[in-house]
């Protein structure tokens, strides 16, 4: 297989010089384990986590081990009964051509209501963690303002699109003119804003005119900044990722405003939450699969994907994703 290693832990934004390409071996296959040629693999914001000896929910990646993810693979080899030669799996290869994996962690993929790559995204883990995290913290109700940052990718895509279901008005954030028009247009929300325009904080106040009842946070920095003094009395906020901090190596400067927020949370009787979407799997992935694989069918839950195509161009994808270069969930297509 051919691989991409990390080979350092990287202080900021990840370089070239932090992984290396190998071609190794594979070990021969055991019982109940089948030989997988990835197909997409998939990029999340997790892996720059991932690439941190920082204490987390996860362990790190040890330097001189292929970086983690998911991946849509081809059945090369099975000696497991479940599955067969051609069969196309979600699996977990990481940042490999190709992967030895046991058949237990396997979920084979119907491709009859939308490619297998959405697996890696809106019917995925991310669009999992949407609906998951929205639902059971969030709890958005008819008439509300559910605001989510990111709004593109496949986490805030989707939020914003189940709280419209939900019946709630959805207000999305990204960067740049391109994304605002497509969430507007594309994916229905009622109110799309640029983070990166000058009148953010204005454009944000105009958006939210009866104020703000569930802040989905993707982000943190100077959109939770701007979103705190809009939050209404019994708002909630699941804290699901904090993506404009993950490449910083130190906190920014200025004043401790740990207390302010304190003050916020504490007047209007504020519900902050902190959530890692496998705390649901057991109890909520089945009628996430039916009730989103539905809403995909009908139209209803609309995604969008951006394929880099090469193994070789993982990093770069990876590296943009993170900057907001991206358009959409990032997939590096590794082979046809
Ligand atoms: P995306 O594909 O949306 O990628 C991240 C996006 O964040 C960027 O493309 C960029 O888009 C935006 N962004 C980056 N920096 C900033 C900034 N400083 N201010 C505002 N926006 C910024 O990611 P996902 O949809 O895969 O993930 C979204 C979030 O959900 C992440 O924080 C991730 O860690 C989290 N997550 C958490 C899980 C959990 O279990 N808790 C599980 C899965 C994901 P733009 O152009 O719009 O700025």
């Amino acid at each position: 297989t051919r691989r991409i290693v990390l080979a350092a832990r990287p202080h900021g934004e990840p370089t070239d010089d932090d992984f290396r390409f190998e071609e190794v071996e594979l070990p021969d296959l055991s019982d109940g384990q089948v030989l997988l040629q990835t197909l997409d693999l998939s990029l999340d914001p997790y892996m720059r986590g991932r690439m941190s000896a920082a204490k987390s929910y996860a362990a790190p990646v040890e330097i001189g081990d292929p970086m983690v993810g998911a991946t849509v693979s081809r059945v090369l080899e099975s000696r497991d009964p479940s599955f067969s030669e051609g069969d196309v799996v979600l699996g977990y290869g990481g940042w490999q051509t190709h992967s030895v994996e046991s058949a237990k962690h396997l979920r084979r993929l119907d491709t009859s209501v939308a490619p297998a790559s959405t697996a890696l995204g809106v019917l995925g883990m991310p669009g999992f963690t949407a609906y998951s995290g929205l639902l059971t913290i969030g709890n958005p109700q008819p008439g509300e303002t559910v605001v989510v940052a990111a709004a593109v990718g496949p986490v805030g895509s989707a939020v914003g699109q189940i709280a419209k279901l939900k019946g709630a008005r959805a207000v999305g954030i990204a960067g740049g003119p391109e994304k605002v028009a497509h969430l507007r247009d594309e994916f229905g929300f009622d109110a799309a804003i640029d983070h990166r325009a000058d009148d953010f904080t204005d454009q944000l106040a105009a958006a939210t005119p009866d104020g703000i009842d569930v802040y989905f946070e993707n982000v943190g920095g100077a959109v939770f900044d701007a979103v705190l003094p809009r939050m209404n009395t019994y708002g909630r906020i699941p804290v699901c990722g904090l993506v404009a901090n993950y490449n910083r190596t130190s906190l920014p400067e200025g004043p401790d405003r740990s207390g302010a927020l304190m003050g916020q949370i504490l007047t209007r009787s504020l519900t902050v939450r902190g959530f890692i979407q496998t705390e649901f799997v057991a109890t909520q992935q089945e009628s996430f699969l039916r009730e989103a694989t539905q809403w995909v069918a009908d139209g209803k839950l609309k995604y969008v994907e951006d394929v880099t195509d090469g193994f070789e161009n993982t990093l770069d994808a990876f590296r943009a994703m993170l900057a907001g270069r991206s358009f959409g969930k990032t997939v590096v297509h590794v082979a046809d």
